[in-house]
């Protein structure tokens, strides 16, 4: 690094505007798995409305099924009963007249059946108006919670173009070796190359520093890379004397 001065305050704004970038690149991509968690809440409700009344059909089916079937059965007797005036015999007369009782307790059983089913397509009925004002209630809200993510999505973008503009402008100002060894940290360290000093520590890795080295990193004359995480250390002045002005203060 001889030769040519550190900038440190331009380096600490590329950091800066990194940090923004990586946050606001994670919150972006994000965004997609929340609207689609929205978007299944939306449609498990329109779901529960279509199953009630998938159920109501099929309810609806089975009552005329059986309605049929006493309908025919109804028939049935109708014809025995007129079969009993043709009869010849006290035997075939008895014969019939069981084959009328089984046949009406038949229909009987099947009445309350009908009955049965009649209920339930009660209950079901009710189901489908809680399930429709849950959605109703529901749609209006989830469908704001997703316009509010796409709003959030499109400012986020803009943020980022804004920022990304900035680090294109602040970028070619950076000596280059300064700048790859920037990168080359950044790039090892999870995107942070910079550590500030602080109370004598780095702050990223909680290393002392050797007060001989914290003079020289204080007066910003060397580069000096924290021994432990590697990161280049500074001493942020202007959060110094702001903090001087505070305890000066007191
Ligand atoms: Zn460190």
């Amino acid at each position: 690094m001889d030769g040519v001065e550190t900038d440190f305050e331009k380096l600490i704004q590329l950091q800066e505007l990194d940090n923004a970038l990586r946050q606001i690149t994670a919150e972006l991509s994000d965004i997609p798995r929340l609207i689609e968690q929205v978007e299944s809440k939306i449609k498990a409700d329109s779901d529960l409305v279509a199953r009630s009344k998938e159920r109501l059909a099929q309810n609806q089916k089975k009552r005329r099924d059986l309605e049929s079937e006493v309908k025919d059965l109804k028939a049935q007797v109708t014809k025995y009963k007129r079969q009993l005036n043709e009869v010849k015999t006290n035997k075939e007369y008895t014969s019939l007249l069981k084959e009328i009782q089984e046949t009406q307790d038949k229909i009987d059983r099947l009445e309350e059946k009908i009955i049965e089913e009649l209920l339930v397509a009660d209950e079901i009925e009710e189901e489908i108006r809680t399930a429709s004002l849950k959605q109703k209630n529901e749609e209006e809200h989830l469908k704001q919670e997703i316009s509010a993510l796409n709003q959030r999505k499109q400012s986020l973008e803009a943020e980022k173009s804004q920022l990304l503009k900035k680090k294109e402008e602040l970028v070619p100002g950076i000596p280059k070796p300064q700048l790859q060894l920037y990168l080359s940290i950044a790039r090892k360290r999870g995107g942070i190359a910079l550590s500030r000093v602080i109370d004598e520590f780095c702050s990223m890795c909680q290393l002392r520093i050797r007060p001989q080295m914290l003079n020289e990193i204080r007066d910003r004359s060397k580069i000096h890379l924290c021994e432990s995480c590697g990161r280049i250390l500074y001493f942020d002045h202007s959060e110094e004397s702001r903090e001087e002005a505070e305890e000066s203060s007191r």
